[in-house]
Protein backbone atom coordinates (compact mmCIF):
# COMPACT_ATOMS: atom_id res chain seq x y z
CA UNK A 1 0.00 0.00 0.00
CA UNK A 2 1.18 3.24 -1.04
CA UNK A 3 1.50 6.54 1.15
CA UNK A 4 -1.44 8.25 0.28
CA UNK A 5 -3.53 5.07 1.07
CA UNK A 6 -2.36 4.60 4.28
CA UNK A 7 -5.18 4.14 6.97
CA UNK A 8 -3.06 2.50 10.50
CA UNK A 9 -0.19 3.76 12.15
CA UNK A 10 1.79 0.87 13.90
CA UNK A 11 -1.74 -1.59 14.00
CA UNK A 12 -3.93 1.57 15.46
CA UNK A 13 -6.30 2.28 12.94
CA UNK A 14 -6.71 6.19 11.78
CA UNK A 15 -10.60 7.36 12.32
CA UNK A 16 -11.99 8.98 9.07
CA UNK A 17 -11.81 12.40 10.30
CA UNK A 18 -8.06 12.30 10.82
CA UNK A 19 -7.72 10.80 7.09
CA UNK A 20 -9.86 13.77 5.30
CA UNK A 21 -6.89 15.94 5.27
CA UNK A 22 -4.46 13.89 2.91
CA UNK A 23 -6.11 10.36 2.18
CA UNK A 24 -5.76 9.85 -1.56
CA UNK A 25 -3.45 12.21 -2.62
CA UNK A 26 0.19 12.54 -2.93
CA UNK A 27 1.57 16.07 -2.79
CA UNK A 28 4.97 14.60 -5.26
CA UNK A 29 2.12 14.16 -8.10
CA UNK A 30 1.95 17.97 -8.04
CA UNK A 31 5.18 19.67 -7.39
CA UNK A 32 4.40 19.37 -3.72
CA UNK A 33 1.16 21.33 -3.44
CA UNK A 34 0.07 20.17 0.03
CA UNK A 35 -3.19 20.38 -1.29
CA UNK A 36 -4.41 19.13 -4.68
CA UNK A 37 -5.27 21.49 -7.11
CA UNK A 38 -8.21 21.60 -9.44
CA UNK A 39 -7.87 19.81 -12.32
CA UNK A 40 -9.68 22.10 -14.61
CA UNK A 41 -9.39 20.02 -17.58
CA UNK A 42 -11.71 18.10 -19.86
CA UNK A 43 -9.77 15.96 -21.26
CA UNK A 44 -6.68 14.19 -20.54
CA UNK A 45 -3.34 12.57 -23.28
CA UNK A 46 -2.59 9.07 -23.33
CA UNK A 47 0.93 8.07 -23.39
CA UNK A 48 0.25 6.06 -26.42
CA UNK A 49 -2.85 4.72 -28.46
CA UNK A 50 -2.59 1.15 -26.97
CA UNK A 51 -3.11 2.96 -23.43
CA UNK A 52 -5.91 4.64 -24.58
CA UNK A 53 -7.60 1.68 -25.89
CA UNK A 54 -6.79 -0.45 -22.64
CA UNK A 55 -8.88 2.57 -20.77
CA UNK A 56 -11.69 2.57 -22.68
CA UNK A 57 -12.10 -1.29 -22.68
CA UNK A 58 -12.49 -0.34 -18.50
CA UNK A 59 -14.88 2.34 -18.68
CA UNK A 60 -17.14 0.49 -21.11
CA UNK A 61 -16.66 -2.64 -18.99
CA UNK A 62 -15.20 -4.74 -22.03
CA UNK A 63 -13.25 -6.36 -20.15
CA UNK A 64 -12.50 -6.88 -16.27
CA UNK A 65 -9.45 -5.19 -14.82
CA UNK A 66 -6.17 -7.42 -13.90
CA UNK A 67 -5.60 -7.81 -10.31
CA UNK A 68 -4.13 -4.32 -9.26
CA UNK A 69 -4.89 -2.52 -12.54
CA UNK A 70 -7.29 0.97 -12.77
CA UNK A 71 -8.65 2.79 -15.12
CA UNK A 72 -6.56 5.99 -15.98
CA UNK A 73 -7.76 9.26 -16.75
CA UNK A 74 -9.82 9.74 -19.89
CA UNK A 75 -12.32 12.88 -19.99
CA UNK A 76 -13.77 14.62 -16.77
CA UNK A 77 -17.51 13.29 -17.62
CA UNK A 78 -15.88 9.73 -16.96
CA UNK A 79 -13.07 10.78 -14.39
CA UNK A 80 -10.99 13.24 -12.71
CA UNK A 81 -8.52 13.45 -10.24
CA UNK A 82 -10.19 15.62 -7.77
CA UNK A 83 -13.20 13.74 -8.21
CA UNK A 84 -11.53 10.42 -7.45
CA UNK A 85 -9.58 11.74 -4.67
CA UNK A 86 -12.89 12.91 -3.10
CA UNK A 87 -15.01 9.44 -3.70
CA UNK A 88 -12.60 7.88 -2.36
CA UNK A 89 -12.37 10.12 0.98
CA UNK A 90 -16.13 9.62 0.70
CA UNK A 91 -15.89 6.13 1.22
CA UNK A 92 -14.30 6.05 4.75
CA UNK A 93 -17.18 7.49 6.58
CA UNK A 94 -19.35 4.86 5.10
CA UNK A 95 -17.21 1.82 4.88
CA UNK A 96 -18.13 1.34 1.25
CA UNK A 97 -15.97 0.09 -1.60
CA UNK A 98 -16.89 2.64 -4.02
CA UNK A 99 -18.07 6.32 -3.87
CA UNK A 100 -19.05 8.53 -6.73
CA UNK A 101 -20.10 12.25 -6.57
CA UNK A 102 -22.96 14.36 -8.90
CA UNK A 103 -23.53 17.37 -9.79
CA UNK A 104 -26.39 18.18 -7.00
CA UNK A 105 -28.16 15.06 -4.85
CA UNK A 106 -30.66 15.17 -7.58
CA UNK A 107 -28.46 13.52 -9.97
CA UNK A 108 -27.17 11.32 -7.44
CA UNK A 109 -30.75 10.04 -6.50
CA UNK A 110 -32.35 9.95 -10.43
CA UNK A 111 -29.05 8.28 -12.20
CA UNK A 112 -28.49 5.87 -9.45
CA UNK A 113 -32.64 4.84 -9.61
CA UNK A 114 -32.39 4.66 -13.33
CA UNK A 115 -29.49 2.58 -13.09
CA UNK A 116 -31.69 -0.41 -11.53
CA UNK A 117 -35.68 0.35 -12.54
CA UNK A 118 -37.19 -0.90 -15.84
CA UNK A 119 -40.54 -0.83 -17.34
CA UNK A 120 -43.22 -2.58 -14.95
CA UNK A 121 -40.78 -2.69 -12.66
CA UNK A 122 -41.80 -1.57 -8.97
CA UNK A 123 -39.93 0.97 -6.88
CA UNK A 124 -40.51 0.94 -3.04
CA UNK A 125 -39.97 3.88 -1.47
CA UNK A 126 -40.49 5.21 2.01
CA UNK A 127 -42.95 7.95 2.78
CA UNK A 128 -42.76 11.30 2.95
CA UNK A 129 -40.25 11.80 0.72
CA UNK A 130 -37.96 14.95 -0.20
CA UNK A 131 -40.14 16.93 -2.76
CA UNK A 132 -37.54 16.45 -5.98
CA UNK A 133 -37.70 12.68 -5.54
CA UNK A 134 -40.91 12.40 -5.23
CA UNK A 135 -41.51 14.59 -7.89
CA UNK A 136 -39.18 11.97 -9.73
CA UNK A 137 -40.44 8.95 -8.79
CA UNK A 138 -44.75 10.09 -9.38
CA UNK A 139 -43.92 12.42 -12.19
CA UNK A 140 -40.88 11.06 -14.05
CA UNK A 141 -40.69 7.33 -13.75
CA UNK A 142 -44.31 7.40 -13.86
CA UNK A 143 -44.03 8.21 -17.55
CA UNK A 144 -41.76 5.34 -18.26
CA UNK A 145 -44.23 2.76 -17.05
CA UNK A 146 -42.06 2.38 -13.75
CA UNK A 147 -44.63 1.88 -11.13
CA UNK A 148 -43.98 2.83 -7.05
CA UNK A 149 -45.34 1.43 -3.74
CA UNK A 150 -45.16 3.45 -1.14
CA UNK A 151 -44.13 2.32 2.52
CA UNK A 152 -45.30 4.74 5.57
CA UNK A 153 -45.05 4.66 9.31
CA UNK A 154 -46.35 1.52 10.46
CA UNK A 155 -45.88 -1.11 7.64
CA UNK A 156 -44.05 -4.15 7.87
CA UNK A 157 -42.43 -5.94 5.19
CA UNK A 158 -45.01 -8.33 5.04
CA UNK A 159 -47.36 -5.22 4.15
CA UNK A 160 -45.03 -3.66 1.84
CA UNK A 161 -44.59 -7.11 -0.36
CA UNK A 162 -48.28 -7.79 -0.19
CA UNK A 163 -48.95 -4.21 -2.23
CA UNK A 164 -45.48 -5.69 -4.60
CA UNK A 165 -46.87 -8.36 -4.92
CA UNK A 166 -45.60 -10.81 -7.83
CA UNK A 167 -44.06 -7.66 -10.15
CA UNK A 168 -40.31 -7.62 -10.17
CA UNK A 169 -39.14 -5.48 -7.55
CA UNK A 170 -36.19 -2.56 -8.67
CA UNK A 171 -35.14 -1.48 -5.33
CA UNK A 172 -36.14 -0.14 -1.97
CA UNK A 173 -35.57 4.06 -1.64
CA UNK A 174 -35.35 4.77 2.01
CA UNK A 175 -35.23 8.44 3.21
CA UNK A 176 -34.46 8.26 7.02
CA UNK A 177 -34.93 10.50 8.91
CA UNK A 178 -37.12 11.51 6.53
CA UNK A 179 -37.37 14.86 5.48
CA UNK A 180 -39.21 16.98 6.58
CA UNK A 181 -40.65 14.87 9.33
CA UNK A 182 -37.50 13.51 10.77
CA UNK A 183 -40.04 9.92 10.86
CA UNK A 184 -37.41 6.79 10.90
CA UNK A 185 -37.45 3.46 8.94
CA UNK A 186 -35.26 0.21 9.72
CA UNK A 187 -32.70 -0.12 7.30
CA UNK A 188 -32.89 -3.98 8.71
CA UNK A 189 -36.72 -4.44 7.55
CA UNK A 190 -36.10 -2.91 4.05
CA UNK A 191 -33.31 -5.40 3.95
CA UNK A 192 -35.66 -7.96 4.70
CA UNK A 193 -38.23 -7.27 2.01
CA UNK A 194 -35.50 -6.98 -1.09
CA UNK A 195 -34.05 -10.11 -0.04
CA UNK A 196 -37.63 -11.85 -0.63
CA UNK A 197 -37.46 -10.36 -4.40
CA UNK A 198 -33.62 -10.90 -4.79
CA UNK A 199 -32.47 -13.20 -7.53
CA UNK A 200 -28.82 -14.05 -9.59
CA UNK A 201 -29.65 -11.56 -11.89
CA UNK A 202 -31.82 -8.55 -10.10
CA UNK A 203 -29.77 -7.14 -7.02
CA UNK A 204 -32.69 -5.51 -5.82
CA UNK A 205 -30.74 -2.39 -4.22
CA UNK A 206 -31.84 -1.12 -1.01
CA UNK A 207 -30.58 2.48 -1.68
CA UNK A 208 -30.55 5.38 1.75
CA UNK A 209 -30.77 8.67 1.73
CA UNK A 210 -28.74 9.42 4.65
CA UNK A 211 -28.48 13.54 3.88
CA UNK A 212 -29.79 14.04 7.28
CA UNK A 213 -27.49 12.33 9.81
CA UNK A 214 -24.59 10.79 7.15
CA UNK A 215 -21.73 10.67 6.98
CA UNK A 216 -21.22 11.28 10.92
CA UNK A 217 -24.39 9.65 12.61
CA UNK A 218 -25.75 6.72 10.21
CA UNK A 219 -23.47 4.34 8.35
CA UNK A 220 -26.89 2.24 6.64
CA UNK A 221 -23.88 0.02 4.86
CA UNK A 222 -23.50 -1.22 8.20
CA UNK A 223 -26.99 -2.44 8.98
CA UNK A 224 -27.69 -4.41 5.26
CA UNK A 225 -28.44 -1.42 2.56
CA UNK A 226 -26.61 -1.61 -0.71
CA UNK A 227 -26.22 1.73 -1.38
CA UNK A 228 -25.88 5.21 0.45
CA UNK A 229 -27.02 8.27 -1.19
CA UNK A 230 -26.41 12.12 -0.43
CA UNK A 231 -27.48 15.30 -0.95
CA UNK A 232 -24.10 16.34 -0.38
CA UNK A 233 -24.75 20.21 -0.39
CA UNK A 234 -25.96 19.55 2.75
CA UNK A 235 -23.87 18.49 5.55
CA UNK A 236 -20.96 17.54 3.26
CA UNK A 237 -20.41 20.88 1.43
CA UNK A 238 -21.70 22.26 4.56
CA UNK A 239 -21.17 26.04 3.69
CA UNK A 240 -23.79 27.00 1.49
CA UNK A 241 -21.99 27.44 -1.39
CA UNK A 242 -21.81 24.26 -3.75
CA UNK A 243 -24.36 21.92 -4.99
CA UNK A 244 -23.17 18.11 -5.04
CA UNK A 245 -24.31 14.76 -4.40
CA UNK A 246 -23.09 11.66 -3.88
CA UNK A 247 -23.77 7.80 -4.08
CA UNK A 248 -21.65 5.01 -2.61
CA UNK A 249 -21.37 1.54 -2.22
CA UNK A 250 -19.78 -1.90 -3.48
CA UNK A 251 -17.77 -2.24 -6.64
CA UNK A 252 -20.12 -4.12 -8.46
CA UNK A 253 -22.97 -2.18 -8.02
CA UNK A 254 -20.87 1.30 -8.24
CA UNK A 255 -19.55 0.10 -11.45
CA UNK A 256 -22.95 -0.26 -12.79
CA UNK A 257 -24.31 3.73 -11.14
CA UNK A 258 -20.96 5.13 -12.84
CA UNK A 259 -22.02 3.93 -16.61
CA UNK A 260 -25.16 5.58 -16.42
CA UNK A 261 -23.55 8.29 -14.93
CA UNK A 262 -20.99 8.40 -17.71
CA UNK A 263 -23.95 8.43 -20.46
CA UNK A 264 -26.28 10.97 -18.75
CA UNK A 265 -23.15 13.31 -17.68
CA UNK A 266 -24.33 14.05 -14.28
CA UNK A 267 -21.04 14.00 -12.36
CA UNK A 268 -19.98 16.90 -10.10
CA UNK A 269 -17.26 19.53 -11.42
CA UNK A 270 -13.65 19.40 -10.51
CA UNK A 271 -14.01 22.38 -9.05
CA UNK A 272 -17.06 21.43 -6.65
CA UNK A 273 -15.15 18.20 -6.08
CA UNK A 274 -12.05 20.04 -4.62
CA UNK A 275 -14.41 22.55 -2.48
CA UNK A 276 -15.96 19.64 -1.19
CA UNK A 277 -12.16 18.10 0.00
CA UNK A 278 -11.62 21.31 1.40
CA UNK A 279 -15.16 20.70 3.10
CA UNK A 280 -14.59 17.28 4.38
CA UNK A 281 -11.84 18.19 6.56
CA UNK A 282 -14.25 19.80 9.29
CA UNK A 283 -17.06 17.82 8.88
CA UNK A 284 -16.59 15.83 12.07
CA UNK A 285 -16.08 19.67 13.65
CA UNK A 286 -19.37 20.87 12.26
CA UNK A 287 -21.68 18.17 12.37
CA UNK A 288 -20.90 17.28 16.40
CA UNK A 289 -21.03 21.13 16.99
CA UNK A 290 -24.10 21.67 15.03
CA UNK A 291 -25.36 18.33 17.15
CA UNK A 292 -24.40 19.68 20.58
CA UNK A 293 -26.49 23.08 19.82
CA UNK A 294 -29.51 21.21 18.61
CA UNK A 295 -29.88 19.46 21.94
CA UNK A 296 -29.41 22.72 23.73
CA UNK A 297 -32.10 24.46 21.14
CA UNK A 298 -34.62 21.05 21.21
CA UNK A 299 -34.86 21.11 24.76
CA UNK A 300 -35.42 24.59 24.62
CA UNK A 301 -37.89 24.81 22.20
CA UNK A 302 -39.74 21.29 23.71
CA UNK A 303 -41.26 23.48 27.03
CA UNK A 304 -42.09 26.90 24.94
CA UNK A 305 -46.00 27.38 24.60
CA UNK A 306 -45.86 28.33 21.40
CA UNK A 307 -44.45 24.85 20.49
CA UNK A 308 -47.50 22.11 19.79
CA UNK A 309 -45.26 19.51 18.97
CA UNK A 310 -41.16 18.80 17.94
CA UNK A 311 -40.00 16.15 16.72
CA UNK A 312 -36.17 15.77 17.33
CA UNK A 313 -34.37 12.68 17.65
CA UNK A 314 -32.64 13.37 20.56
CA UNK A 315 -36.02 13.70 22.27
CA UNK A 316 -37.13 9.97 21.56
CA UNK A 317 -38.00 8.73 24.56
CA UNK A 318 -37.76 4.23 25.35
CA UNK A 319 -41.88 4.26 24.45
CA UNK A 320 -41.62 7.11 21.66
CA UNK A 321 -42.53 5.68 17.78
CA UNK A 322 -39.04 5.02 16.19
CA UNK A 323 -36.81 4.97 19.34
CA UNK A 324 -36.28 1.27 18.52
CA UNK A 325 -35.41 2.10 14.82
CA UNK A 326 -33.17 5.09 16.30
CA UNK A 327 -31.06 2.96 18.73
CA UNK A 328 -30.62 0.04 16.33
CA UNK A 329 -29.08 2.49 13.03
CA UNK A 330 -28.16 5.92 14.64
CA UNK A 331 -24.81 6.99 16.01
CA UNK A 332 -26.75 10.40 17.32
CA UNK A 333 -29.52 12.75 16.66
CA UNK A 334 -27.89 15.05 14.19
CA UNK A 335 -29.36 18.53 14.09
CA UNK A 336 -32.28 18.45 11.94
CA UNK A 337 -35.06 19.75 14.16
CA UNK A 338 -38.53 20.07 12.81
CA UNK A 339 -41.54 22.37 15.06
CA UNK A 340 -45.48 22.56 14.59
CA UNK A 341 -46.27 25.90 15.84
CA UNK A 342 -49.21 27.45 17.57
CA UNK A 343 -51.19 28.18 14.65
CA UNK A 344 -51.06 28.31 10.75
CA UNK A 345 -49.73 29.89 7.84
CA UNK A 346 -49.69 33.50 9.11
CA UNK A 347 -48.46 32.74 12.49
CA UNK A 348 -45.65 30.61 10.70
CA UNK A 349 -44.60 33.71 8.48
CA UNK A 350 -45.14 35.55 10.90
CA UNK A 351 -42.29 33.48 13.11
CA UNK A 352 -40.20 33.26 10.16
CA UNK A 353 -40.25 36.70 8.88
CA UNK A 354 -38.84 37.88 12.68
CA UNK A 355 -35.63 35.72 12.44
CA UNK A 356 -33.00 37.71 12.62
CA UNK A 357 -29.76 35.56 12.92
CA UNK A 358 -31.15 32.63 11.31
CA UNK A 359 -31.44 32.63 7.47
CA UNK A 360 -34.78 32.22 5.99
CA UNK A 361 -34.16 29.87 3.55
CA UNK A 362 -34.25 26.58 2.10
CA UNK A 363 -31.42 23.95 2.03
CA UNK A 364 -29.77 22.80 5.03
CA UNK A 365 -26.25 21.00 7.40
CA UNK A 366 -24.77 24.43 6.98
CA UNK A 367 -22.80 26.00 9.11
CA UNK A 368 -25.95 28.93 9.52
CA UNK A 369 -29.06 27.88 11.24
CA UNK A 370 -31.74 27.85 8.01
CA UNK A 371 -34.76 27.98 8.96
CA UNK A 372 -37.97 27.22 6.28
CA UNK A 373 -41.74 25.84 5.78
CA UNK A 374 -41.90 23.13 4.12
CA UNK A 375 -45.29 23.51 3.15
CA UNK A 376 -45.16 26.14 0.97
CA UNK A 377 -41.43 25.74 0.13
CA UNK A 378 -39.43 22.66 0.04
CA UNK A 379 -42.96 19.83 -0.44
CA UNK A 380 -44.83 22.81 -2.27
CA UNK A 381 -45.15 20.50 -5.30
CA UNK A 382 -46.63 17.46 -2.81
CA UNK A 383 -49.63 16.18 -3.29
CA UNK A 384 -52.50 18.25 -0.77
CA UNK A 385 -53.58 15.00 0.69
CA UNK A 386 -50.20 13.47 0.98
CA UNK A 387 -49.11 16.85 2.98
CA UNK A 388 -51.93 15.82 5.34
CA UNK A 389 -51.17 12.10 5.86
CA UNK A 390 -47.79 13.06 6.85
CA UNK A 391 -48.32 15.92 8.76
CA UNK A 392 -46.58 18.49 6.57
CA UNK A 393 -49.18 21.15 7.06
CA UNK A 394 -48.87 24.67 7.90
CA UNK A 395 -47.72 24.85 11.00
CA UNK A 396 -44.49 22.86 10.79
CA UNK A 397 -41.53 24.85 10.44
CA UNK A 398 -38.11 23.33 9.80
CA UNK A 399 -35.32 23.90 11.13
CA UNK A 400 -31.11 23.15 10.55
CA UNK A 401 -29.12 24.16 13.11
CA UNK A 402 -25.70 25.94 12.42
CA UNK A 403 -22.26 25.89 14.58
CA UNK A 404 -23.45 29.75 15.79
CA UNK A 405 -23.19 29.75 19.46
CA UNK A 406 -25.85 28.21 20.71
CA UNK A 407 -27.83 30.58 23.33
CA UNK A 408 -27.68 33.42 20.52
CA UNK A 409 -29.59 30.87 18.11
CA UNK A 410 -32.40 30.39 21.79
CA UNK A 411 -32.13 34.63 21.60
CA UNK A 412 -33.80 34.70 18.26
CA UNK A 413 -35.86 31.21 18.05
CA UNK A 414 -37.35 32.90 21.18
CA UNK A 415 -38.00 36.30 20.01
CA UNK A 416 -39.54 35.50 16.24
CA UNK A 417 -42.12 32.84 19.04
CA UNK A 418 -42.85 36.06 20.75
CA UNK A 419 -43.74 37.48 17.60
CA UNK A 420 -46.13 34.98 17.07
C1 LIG B 1 -31.72 18.47 -0.51
C2 LIG B 1 -32.09 17.04 -0.52
C3 LIG B 1 -32.05 16.31 -1.71
C4 LIG B 1 -31.71 16.94 -3.05
O1 LIG B 1 -30.39 17.35 -3.10
P1 LIG B 1 -29.85 18.53 -4.06
O2 LIG B 1 -28.41 18.60 -3.73
O3 LIG B 1 -30.62 19.75 -3.72
O4 LIG B 1 -30.12 18.09 -5.46
C5 LIG B 1 -32.35 14.96 -1.64
N1 LIG B 1 -32.69 14.36 -0.47
C6 LIG B 1 -32.76 15.04 0.68
C7 LIG B 1 -33.14 14.33 1.94
C8 LIG B 1 -32.46 16.40 0.70
O5 LIG B 1 -32.54 17.09 1.86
Amino acid sequence: MSDQYRTEIAGHELSPESLMMGYGYKPEWSEGALKSPIFETSTFTFTSAAEGKRFFELAYGLDDPDEGESMGLIYSRINNPDLEILEQRLTLWDGAEQGLVFASGMAAITTTILTFVSPRSVLVHTAPLYGGTDHFVHHVLSRFQVESVEWHDGMTPDDVAAEVGDRPLAGVLLESPANPTNCLFSIAAARELADRYRTPDNAVPVMVDNTFLGPLFQHPLKHGADVVLYSATKYIGGHSDLIAGAALGSDTLMARVAETRTILGTMATPHTGWLMMRSLETLALRMTRQMENAQKVARYLATHPKVDKIAYLGLLKPRDDGYDVYTAQCEGPGAMISIWIDGGESEAFRFLDSLQLAHLAVSLGSTETLVQHPASMTHAGVDPGDKDRFDVTDALIRISIGVENPDDIIADLSNALDKI
